[in-house]
Protein backbone atom coordinates (compact mmCIF):
# COMPACT_ATOMS: atom_id res chain seq x y z
CA UNK A 1 0.00 0.00 0.00
CA UNK A 2 1.40 3.25 -1.07
CA UNK A 3 0.68 6.54 0.15
CA UNK A 4 -0.16 10.01 -1.63
CA UNK A 5 -0.15 13.50 -0.67
CA UNK A 6 -3.46 15.54 -0.43
CA UNK A 7 -2.77 17.90 -2.44
CA UNK A 8 -1.15 15.70 -5.14
CA UNK A 9 2.28 17.55 -4.95
CA UNK A 10 4.87 14.87 -4.89
CA UNK A 11 5.40 11.14 -5.34
CA UNK A 12 3.97 8.63 -3.90
CA UNK A 13 5.82 6.86 -1.07
CA UNK A 14 5.60 3.62 1.20
CA UNK A 15 4.69 3.68 4.54
CA UNK A 16 8.06 3.55 6.05
CA UNK A 17 8.72 7.02 3.85
CA UNK A 18 5.61 8.22 5.11
CA UNK A 19 6.65 7.60 8.74
CA UNK A 20 10.49 8.94 8.16
CA UNK A 21 9.19 12.24 6.21
CA UNK A 22 6.36 12.70 9.08
CA UNK A 23 4.73 15.61 6.31
CA UNK A 24 4.69 16.00 2.32
CA UNK A 25 8.09 18.26 2.32
CA UNK A 26 6.12 20.95 0.07
CA UNK A 27 3.25 20.86 2.16
CA UNK A 28 0.08 18.53 2.44
CA UNK A 29 -0.23 15.07 4.57
CA UNK A 30 0.39 11.69 3.56
CA UNK A 31 -3.18 9.43 3.44
CA UNK A 32 -3.10 5.83 2.29
CA UNK A 33 -4.04 5.27 -1.20
CA UNK A 34 -7.10 3.03 -0.31
CA UNK A 35 -8.33 2.33 2.98
CA UNK A 36 -8.36 -1.20 3.65
CA UNK A 37 -11.61 -2.94 4.94
CA UNK A 38 -12.51 -5.74 7.66
CA UNK A 39 -15.75 -8.10 6.85
CA UNK A 40 -18.27 -8.31 9.77
CA UNK A 41 -16.82 -12.08 9.74
CA UNK A 42 -13.08 -10.93 10.62
CA UNK A 43 -14.56 -8.49 12.98
CA UNK A 44 -16.57 -10.50 14.50
CA UNK A 45 -13.56 -13.12 14.61
CA UNK A 46 -11.22 -10.55 16.41
CA UNK A 47 -13.25 -10.61 19.73
CA UNK A 48 -12.50 -11.82 22.53
CA UNK A 49 -8.47 -11.58 21.13
CA UNK A 50 -5.91 -9.25 22.73
CA UNK A 51 -5.11 -5.92 22.16
CA UNK A 52 -1.68 -6.60 20.83
CA UNK A 53 -3.03 -9.28 18.09
CA UNK A 54 -5.85 -6.69 17.28
CA UNK A 55 -3.08 -4.46 16.68
CA UNK A 56 -1.13 -6.04 14.25
CA UNK A 57 -4.52 -7.40 12.36
CA UNK A 58 -4.67 -3.47 11.26
CA UNK A 59 -1.79 -2.29 11.31
CA UNK A 60 -0.34 -4.58 8.79
CA UNK A 61 -2.86 -3.54 6.30
CA UNK A 62 -1.18 0.16 6.66
CA UNK A 63 2.04 -0.34 7.43
CA UNK A 64 3.10 -3.21 4.08
CA UNK A 65 6.24 -2.37 4.02
CA UNK A 66 7.53 -3.07 7.23
CA UNK A 67 7.53 -7.84 8.01
CA UNK A 68 5.00 -9.30 9.91
CA UNK A 69 7.85 -10.15 12.23
CA UNK A 70 9.23 -6.54 12.34
CA UNK A 71 5.14 -5.09 13.13
CA UNK A 72 5.07 -8.53 15.93
CA UNK A 73 8.16 -7.54 17.96
CA UNK A 74 7.36 -3.97 17.79
CA UNK A 75 3.52 -4.21 18.47
CA UNK A 76 4.85 -6.68 21.51
CA UNK A 77 7.49 -4.30 22.83
CA UNK A 78 4.90 -1.09 23.06
CA UNK A 79 1.83 -2.91 24.41
CA UNK A 80 3.37 -5.50 26.41
CA UNK A 81 4.29 -3.70 29.83
CA UNK A 82 3.66 0.14 29.31
CA UNK A 83 0.67 0.25 30.06
CA UNK A 84 -0.89 -0.84 33.53
CA UNK A 85 -4.15 -1.97 32.23
CA UNK A 86 -4.95 -5.33 30.65
CA UNK A 87 -6.13 -4.15 28.02
CA UNK A 88 -4.02 -1.80 27.60
CA UNK A 89 -7.71 0.92 26.80
CA UNK A 90 -10.13 -0.28 29.43
CA UNK A 91 -13.89 0.90 28.59
CA UNK A 92 -15.96 2.32 31.81
CA UNK A 93 -19.45 2.00 31.65
CA UNK A 94 -21.05 5.32 32.61
CA UNK A 95 -24.52 4.49 32.47
CA UNK A 96 -27.03 2.29 30.23
CA UNK A 97 -25.43 2.58 26.64
CA UNK A 98 -22.70 5.31 27.61
CA UNK A 99 -19.17 3.86 27.56
CA UNK A 100 -15.72 5.78 28.30
CA UNK A 101 -12.85 4.40 26.49
CA UNK A 102 -9.65 5.11 29.19
CA UNK A 103 -7.00 6.15 26.80
CA UNK A 104 -4.91 6.95 29.16
CA UNK A 105 -3.10 4.07 30.82
CA UNK A 106 0.69 4.83 29.13
CA UNK A 107 3.56 6.04 30.74
CA UNK A 108 2.49 9.82 30.67
CA UNK A 109 -1.39 9.38 31.32
CA UNK A 110 -2.42 11.13 28.31
CA UNK A 111 -3.87 9.14 25.15
CA UNK A 112 -0.90 9.77 23.41
CA UNK A 113 1.34 7.49 24.62
CA UNK A 114 -0.56 4.70 22.79
CA UNK A 115 0.55 6.03 19.25
CA UNK A 116 4.08 7.22 20.88
CA UNK A 117 5.07 4.30 22.55
CA UNK A 118 4.49 2.48 18.88
CA UNK A 119 5.95 4.75 16.09
CA UNK A 120 9.29 5.60 17.38
CA UNK A 121 10.80 1.78 18.17
CA UNK A 122 8.91 1.48 14.78
CA UNK A 123 10.92 4.29 13.40
CA UNK A 124 14.25 3.40 14.69
CA UNK A 125 13.63 0.45 12.75
CA UNK A 126 13.22 2.30 9.41
CA UNK A 127 15.62 4.84 9.65
CA UNK A 128 19.13 5.01 7.53
CA UNK A 129 20.62 8.07 9.14
CA UNK A 130 20.21 10.02 12.28
CA UNK A 131 16.93 11.35 12.56
CA UNK A 132 15.59 14.79 14.38
CA UNK A 133 12.29 14.27 15.72
CA UNK A 134 10.23 17.86 15.64
CA UNK A 135 7.45 18.36 17.97
CA UNK A 136 4.94 20.86 18.44
CA UNK A 137 2.73 20.42 21.80
CA UNK A 138 -0.39 21.91 23.04
CA UNK A 139 0.77 20.04 26.04
CA UNK A 140 0.42 16.61 26.17
CA UNK A 141 2.09 15.12 22.72
CA UNK A 142 5.19 16.79 23.92
CA UNK A 143 5.93 14.25 27.04
CA UNK A 144 4.39 11.22 25.25
CA UNK A 145 6.79 12.21 22.23
CA UNK A 146 9.85 12.59 25.15
CA UNK A 147 9.50 8.94 26.79
CA UNK A 148 8.48 7.42 23.44
CA UNK A 149 11.81 8.77 21.87
CA UNK A 150 14.24 8.98 25.14
CA UNK A 151 17.15 7.27 24.29
CA UNK A 152 15.65 5.49 20.77
CA UNK A 153 19.19 5.04 18.83
CA UNK A 154 19.78 7.15 15.71
CA UNK A 155 16.97 9.73 16.81
CA UNK A 156 16.62 13.13 18.71
CA UNK A 157 13.95 14.46 19.74
CA UNK A 158 13.25 18.72 19.78
CA UNK A 159 9.56 19.39 21.42
CA UNK A 160 8.34 23.03 21.27
CA UNK A 161 5.32 23.66 23.73
CA UNK A 162 3.62 27.78 24.15
CA UNK A 163 5.15 29.27 27.15
CA UNK A 164 1.97 30.74 28.92
CA UNK A 165 -0.20 27.98 27.76
CA UNK A 166 0.52 24.65 29.09
CA UNK A 167 -0.30 23.28 32.58
CA UNK A 168 2.12 23.61 35.50
CA UNK A 169 2.00 20.20 35.58
CA UNK A 170 2.39 19.38 31.76
CA UNK A 171 5.54 21.31 31.86
CA UNK A 172 7.22 19.66 34.51
CA UNK A 173 6.73 16.48 32.90
CA UNK A 174 8.71 17.65 30.01
CA UNK A 175 11.20 19.46 31.42
CA UNK A 176 12.35 17.00 33.78
CA UNK A 177 12.51 14.37 31.10
CA UNK A 178 15.63 12.46 31.36
CA UNK A 179 17.96 10.97 27.97
CA UNK A 180 20.79 12.04 26.55
CA UNK A 181 18.99 13.10 23.26
CA UNK A 182 16.03 15.09 24.09
CA UNK A 183 15.60 18.61 24.52
CA UNK A 184 12.63 21.04 25.62
CA UNK A 185 12.01 24.51 24.50
CA UNK A 186 9.78 26.85 25.57
CA UNK A 187 8.01 29.18 22.52
CA UNK A 188 6.57 32.74 23.37
CA UNK A 189 3.85 32.40 21.44
CA UNK A 190 0.77 29.83 21.82
CA UNK A 191 -0.20 26.36 19.86
CA UNK A 192 -0.57 27.34 16.91
CA UNK A 193 2.88 29.41 16.31
CA UNK A 194 4.46 26.21 16.97
CA UNK A 195 2.76 24.40 15.10
CA UNK A 196 2.98 26.70 12.29
CA UNK A 197 6.59 27.06 12.90
CA UNK A 198 7.57 23.44 12.79
CA UNK A 199 5.38 22.66 9.56
CA UNK A 200 8.09 25.80 8.27
CA UNK A 201 10.83 23.92 9.00
CA UNK A 202 10.13 20.74 7.26
CA UNK A 203 8.79 22.89 4.30
CA UNK A 204 12.32 24.55 4.07
CA UNK A 205 14.73 22.01 2.35
CA UNK A 206 17.51 24.91 2.37
CA UNK A 207 17.34 25.25 6.12
CA UNK A 208 17.45 21.31 6.39
CA UNK A 209 20.34 20.52 3.80
CA UNK A 210 22.45 22.69 6.71
CA UNK A 211 22.50 18.95 8.48
CA UNK A 212 23.33 15.49 8.35
CA UNK A 213 20.22 14.57 10.14
CA UNK A 214 16.53 13.97 8.23
CA UNK A 215 13.75 15.31 9.88
CA UNK A 216 10.83 14.03 10.82
CA UNK A 217 7.32 15.08 13.32
CA UNK A 218 5.76 12.94 15.81
CA UNK A 219 2.63 15.08 15.39
CA UNK A 220 0.04 13.55 14.09
CA UNK A 221 0.44 14.77 10.84
CA UNK A 222 2.47 12.33 11.07
CA UNK A 223 0.99 8.83 9.68
CA UNK A 224 3.27 7.03 12.01
CA UNK A 225 1.00 8.82 14.79
CA UNK A 226 -2.49 7.78 13.34
CA UNK A 227 -2.19 3.91 12.60
CA UNK A 228 -1.74 2.76 16.03
CA UNK A 229 -4.86 4.99 17.08
CA UNK A 230 -7.23 3.01 14.76
CA UNK A 231 -6.55 -0.43 16.66
CA UNK A 232 -8.18 1.14 20.06
CA UNK A 233 -11.84 2.00 18.44
CA UNK A 234 -12.45 -1.61 16.97
CA UNK A 235 -10.58 -3.23 20.82
CA UNK A 236 -13.00 -1.12 22.87
CA UNK A 237 -16.07 -1.85 20.30
CA UNK A 238 -15.26 -5.35 20.72
CA UNK A 239 -14.94 -5.15 24.63
CA UNK A 240 -18.82 -4.05 24.91
CA UNK A 241 -19.71 -6.71 22.54
CA UNK A 242 -17.36 -9.37 24.36
CA UNK A 243 -19.39 -7.83 27.60
CA UNK A 244 -22.71 -8.34 26.38
CA UNK A 245 -23.25 -4.70 25.76
CA UNK A 246 -23.93 -4.32 22.32
CA UNK A 247 -24.23 -6.38 19.40
CA UNK A 248 -21.51 -7.20 17.15
CA UNK A 249 -23.02 -5.57 14.07
CA UNK A 250 -24.75 -2.95 16.03
CA UNK A 251 -23.60 1.12 15.38
CA UNK A 252 -23.11 2.95 18.19
CA UNK A 253 -21.82 6.53 18.22
CA UNK A 254 -18.16 7.63 19.06
CA UNK A 255 -17.60 10.92 20.99
CA UNK A 256 -13.94 12.26 20.35
CA UNK A 257 -12.43 15.70 22.26
CA UNK A 258 -10.67 17.21 19.63
CA UNK A 259 -7.77 19.83 19.11
CA UNK A 260 -5.66 18.60 16.12
CA UNK A 261 -8.52 16.27 14.88
CA UNK A 262 -5.88 13.41 14.76
CA UNK A 263 -7.71 11.06 17.37
CA UNK A 264 -11.47 11.37 15.40
CA UNK A 265 -9.75 10.68 12.40
CA UNK A 266 -8.26 8.04 13.46
CA UNK A 267 -12.03 7.06 14.58
CA UNK A 268 -13.04 7.99 11.15
CA UNK A 269 -10.78 5.61 9.33
CA UNK A 270 -12.06 3.01 11.60
CA UNK A 271 -15.31 3.71 10.50
CA UNK A 272 -14.16 3.11 6.80
CA UNK A 273 -12.50 0.17 7.55
CA UNK A 274 -16.16 -1.23 8.74
CA UNK A 275 -16.55 -0.89 12.19
CA UNK A 276 -19.79 0.17 12.51
CA UNK A 277 -19.72 3.68 13.51
CA UNK A 278 -23.32 6.10 12.65
CA UNK A 279 -22.03 9.33 14.05
CA UNK A 280 -18.51 10.63 14.92
CA UNK A 281 -19.27 13.56 17.74
CA UNK A 282 -16.65 16.11 17.05
CA UNK A 283 -15.97 17.97 20.42
CA UNK A 284 -14.56 21.34 20.90
CA UNK A 285 -14.30 23.45 24.02
CA UNK A 286 -14.94 27.37 23.76
CA UNK A 287 -12.09 27.02 20.10
CA UNK A 288 -15.16 26.28 18.57
CA UNK A 289 -13.61 26.42 15.12
CA UNK A 290 -14.64 23.32 14.43
CA UNK A 291 -18.11 22.97 15.68
CA UNK A 292 -18.53 26.20 13.60
CA UNK A 293 -17.10 24.61 10.24
CA UNK A 294 -19.40 21.54 10.69
CA UNK A 295 -22.40 23.24 10.75
CA UNK A 296 -22.23 26.29 8.80
CA UNK A 297 -19.29 24.96 6.16
CA UNK A 298 -16.80 27.63 6.41
CA UNK A 299 -13.24 27.32 8.10
CA UNK A 300 -12.43 30.85 10.06
CA UNK A 301 -9.56 31.11 11.88
CA UNK A 302 -9.53 34.42 12.06
CA UNK A 303 -10.18 35.11 15.97
CA UNK A 304 -8.52 34.87 19.37
CA UNK A 305 -7.28 31.70 20.62
CA UNK A 306 -8.96 31.45 24.05
CA UNK A 307 -6.96 29.67 27.08
CA UNK A 308 -8.84 27.02 28.77
CA UNK A 309 -8.94 24.07 31.16
CA UNK A 310 -8.47 21.65 28.40
CA UNK A 311 -5.34 22.88 27.14
CA UNK A 312 -4.56 20.12 24.41
CA UNK A 313 -7.55 21.49 22.83
CA UNK A 314 -6.72 25.18 22.44
CA UNK A 315 -6.15 24.91 18.80
CA UNK A 316 -7.17 26.96 15.85
CA UNK A 317 -5.60 25.42 12.83
CA UNK A 318 -6.76 21.66 13.06
CA UNK A 319 -4.06 19.78 10.74
CA UNK A 320 -5.65 17.04 10.19
CA UNK A 321 -9.40 17.81 8.67
CA UNK A 322 -6.96 18.32 5.79
CA UNK A 323 -6.94 14.34 5.47
CA UNK A 324 -10.73 13.85 6.51
CA UNK A 325 -11.59 16.68 3.84
CA UNK A 326 -9.56 14.51 1.02
CA UNK A 327 -11.34 11.83 1.52
CA UNK A 328 -15.01 13.10 1.59
CA UNK A 329 -14.21 15.16 -1.14
CA UNK A 330 -13.81 12.04 -3.35
CA UNK A 331 -9.67 12.09 -3.47
CA UNK A 332 -9.79 15.77 -4.94
CA UNK A 333 -5.97 17.33 -4.36
CA UNK A 334 -6.83 20.53 -6.30
CA UNK A 335 -10.27 21.07 -4.27
CA UNK A 336 -7.78 20.81 -0.71
CA UNK A 337 -4.88 22.76 -2.51
CA UNK A 338 -7.10 26.08 -3.08
CA UNK A 339 -8.68 25.60 0.07
CA UNK A 340 -5.37 25.39 2.21
CA UNK A 341 -4.12 28.40 -0.22
CA UNK A 342 -7.27 30.29 1.19
CA UNK A 343 -6.36 29.62 4.61
CA UNK A 344 -2.87 30.48 4.60
CA UNK A 345 -3.43 33.40 2.77
CA UNK A 346 -6.81 34.70 4.50
CA UNK A 347 -7.53 32.44 7.45
CA UNK A 348 -10.40 31.06 5.92
CA UNK A 349 -12.18 28.49 3.26
CA UNK A 350 -15.43 27.21 2.49
CA UNK A 351 -16.33 23.84 1.24
CA UNK A 352 -18.67 23.71 -1.65
CA UNK A 353 -22.12 22.01 -0.79
CA UNK A 354 -22.04 18.21 -1.98
CA UNK A 355 -18.57 18.17 0.56
CA UNK A 356 -20.80 20.18 3.24
CA UNK A 357 -23.83 17.40 2.45
CA UNK A 358 -21.03 14.12 2.77
CA UNK A 359 -20.00 15.41 6.06
CA UNK A 360 -22.92 15.69 7.78
CA UNK A 361 -23.58 11.95 6.97
CA UNK A 362 -20.54 11.39 9.02
CA UNK A 363 -20.03 13.92 11.53
CA UNK A 364 -21.65 15.84 13.95
CA UNK A 365 -19.49 19.32 15.81
CA UNK A 366 -20.49 20.36 19.06
CA UNK A 367 -18.76 22.46 21.48
CA UNK A 368 -18.85 23.01 25.18
CA UNK A 369 -18.00 26.45 27.48
CA UNK A 370 -15.92 26.70 30.27
CA UNK A 371 -18.94 26.61 32.56
CA UNK A 372 -20.41 23.83 31.44
CA UNK A 373 -17.08 22.03 31.34
CA UNK A 374 -16.59 22.46 34.73
CA UNK A 375 -20.56 21.90 35.80
CA UNK A 376 -20.16 18.66 33.71
CA UNK A 377 -16.93 16.88 35.99
CA UNK A 378 -19.01 18.37 39.23
CA UNK A 379 -22.72 16.60 37.76
CA UNK A 380 -20.83 13.42 36.77
CA UNK A 381 -19.12 12.79 39.87
CA UNK A 382 -22.04 13.30 41.86
CA UNK A 383 -23.77 10.88 40.01
CA UNK A 384 -21.57 8.36 39.05
CA UNK A 385 -18.43 8.68 41.66
CA UNK A 386 -16.13 9.06 38.46
CA UNK A 387 -13.77 11.94 38.39
CA UNK A 388 -13.41 13.30 34.41
CA UNK A 389 -10.53 15.21 33.59
CA UNK A 390 -11.18 18.91 31.47
CA UNK A 391 -11.09 17.05 27.71
CA UNK A 392 -13.00 14.17 28.34
CA UNK A 393 -15.53 16.11 30.37
CA UNK A 394 -16.11 18.04 26.99
CA UNK A 395 -16.48 15.42 25.18
CA UNK A 396 -19.19 14.07 27.71
CA UNK A 397 -20.85 17.70 27.60
CA UNK A 398 -20.59 17.40 23.83
CA UNK A 399 -22.52 14.31 23.75
CA UNK A 400 -25.42 15.54 26.06
CA UNK A 401 -25.84 18.29 23.52
CA UNK A 402 -26.00 15.65 20.21
CA UNK A 403 -28.49 13.79 22.08
CA UNK A 404 -31.02 16.84 22.85
CA UNK A 405 -30.65 17.43 18.94
CA UNK A 406 -30.95 14.07 17.36
CA UNK A 407 -32.81 11.03 18.14
CA UNK A 408 -30.23 8.75 20.05
CA UNK A 409 -30.69 5.32 20.76
CA UNK A 410 -27.23 3.96 19.94
CA UNK A 411 -25.00 2.98 22.90
CA UNK A 412 -22.32 5.88 22.72
CA UNK A 413 -18.42 5.13 23.27
CA UNK A 414 -16.61 8.96 24.67
CA UNK A 415 -12.69 8.51 24.33
CA UNK A 416 -11.30 9.77 28.02
CA UNK A 417 -8.44 11.28 26.42
CA UNK A 418 -6.31 12.02 29.54
CA UNK A 419 -6.23 10.55 33.83
CA UNK A 420 -7.96 13.45 35.75
CA UNK A 421 -4.99 13.99 37.86
CA UNK A 422 -3.32 15.56 35.28
CA UNK A 423 -5.50 18.57 35.09
CA UNK A 424 -6.01 18.58 39.09
CA UNK A 425 -6.63 21.79 39.77
CA UNK A 426 -9.29 22.39 36.78
CA UNK A 427 -10.86 19.23 38.04
CA UNK A 428 -10.45 20.17 41.61
CA UNK A 429 -12.06 23.78 41.16
CA UNK A 430 -14.94 21.61 39.71
CA UNK A 431 -15.26 19.70 42.45
CA UNK A 432 -14.78 22.36 45.26
CA UNK A 433 -15.73 25.67 43.84
CA UNK A 434 -12.85 26.83 45.05
CA UNK A 435 -9.33 28.42 42.81
CA UNK A 436 -6.46 25.80 42.42
CA UNK A 437 -4.73 27.50 39.87
CA UNK A 438 -0.68 27.67 41.15
CA UNK A 439 -1.58 24.79 43.88
CA UNK A 440 -0.86 21.80 41.55
CA UNK A 441 0.61 19.21 44.39
CA UNK A 442 -2.14 20.88 46.64
CA UNK A 443 -4.71 19.84 44.22
CA UNK A 444 -3.41 16.44 43.47
CA UNK A 445 -3.31 15.36 46.72
CA UNK A 446 -6.96 16.62 47.66
CA UNK A 447 -8.15 15.13 44.50
CA UNK A 448 -6.50 12.02 45.28
CA UNK A 449 -8.13 12.28 48.68
CA UNK A 450 -11.56 12.72 47.50
CA UNK A 451 -11.71 10.19 45.25
CA UNK A 452 -9.03 7.21 45.99
CA UNK A 453 -7.46 7.40 43.23
CA UNK A 454 -3.82 6.31 43.16
CA UNK A 455 -1.71 9.28 41.64
CA UNK A 456 -0.66 8.02 38.29
CA UNK A 457 2.99 7.18 37.94
CA UNK A 458 3.83 9.90 35.85
CA UNK A 459 3.14 12.86 38.10
CA UNK A 460 3.95 11.33 41.42
CA UNK A 461 7.48 12.09 41.57
CA UNK A 462 7.05 15.03 39.58
CA UNK A 463 7.64 17.90 42.54
CA UNK A 464 11.22 16.58 43.35
CA UNK A 465 12.57 15.60 40.13
CA UNK A 466 15.28 18.25 38.65
CA UNK A 467 15.01 20.35 36.19
CA UNK A 468 16.27 19.24 32.82
CA UNK A 469 15.47 22.17 30.04
CA UNK A 470 14.93 25.04 30.15
CA UNK A 471 15.79 26.75 26.61
CA UNK A 472 13.28 29.65 25.65
CA UNK A 473 12.68 30.99 22.08
CA UNK A 474 11.41 33.77 20.23
CA UNK A 475 7.83 33.05 17.92
CA UNK A 476 10.07 33.16 14.93
CA UNK A 477 13.30 31.72 16.63
CA UNK A 478 12.73 27.93 16.19
CA UNK A 479 15.43 27.60 13.30
CA UNK A 480 18.17 29.28 15.35
CA UNK A 481 17.39 27.18 18.11
CA UNK A 482 17.31 24.31 16.61
CA UNK A 483 20.78 25.05 15.32
CA UNK A 484 21.85 25.78 18.78
CA UNK A 485 21.12 22.29 20.07
CA UNK A 486 21.31 20.50 17.48
CA UNK A 487 25.33 21.82 16.99
CA UNK A 488 26.08 21.50 20.42
C1 LIG B 1 -4.20 15.83 22.25
C2 LIG B 1 -5.36 15.75 23.15
C3 LIG B 1 -6.66 15.91 22.67
C4 LIG B 1 -6.96 16.26 21.23
O1 LIG B 1 -6.59 15.24 20.33
P1 LIG B 1 -6.39 15.57 18.79
O2 LIG B 1 -5.90 14.33 18.18
O3 LIG B 1 -5.37 16.67 18.74
O4 LIG B 1 -7.70 16.04 18.27
C5 LIG B 1 -7.70 15.76 23.57
N1 LIG B 1 -7.47 15.49 24.88
C6 LIG B 1 -6.23 15.35 25.37
C7 LIG B 1 -6.05 15.08 26.82
C8 LIG B 1 -5.13 15.47 24.54
O5 LIG B 1 -3.90 15.32 25.03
Amino acid sequence: MKYESTRGNFEKVTSSEAIQLGMVPKGGLFVPERVPEFSEKEIREMEGEKYREIAHRVLRKFLTNFSGETLGKTIDSSYRENFEAEEVVPTVKLEEGVHLIELWHGPTAAFKDVPLQFMPRLLSRAIERETVVLVATSGDTGKAALEGFKDVKGTRIIVFYPKESVSRMQELQMTTTGGSNTAVVALEGDFDDCQNGVKDVFADWEFQSEFPQRFSSANSINWGRLAPQIVYWITSYLQLSAKGELEVEEEVDIVVPTGNFGDILSAYYARRMGLPVNKLVCASNENRVLADFFRTGTYDANRELKRTSSPAMDILISSNLERFLYHETGRDPERISSWYESLDKDGRFTVDGKTKERMDRVIHGEYATEDETLETISRIYEDHGYPLDPHTAVGVKCFEKYGERVERGKTALIASTANPHKFAPAVMKALSDREWEGREFEALDELKEKTGWPIHRSLRNLKEAEIRHDYTCPRDGIRDIIRKILRN
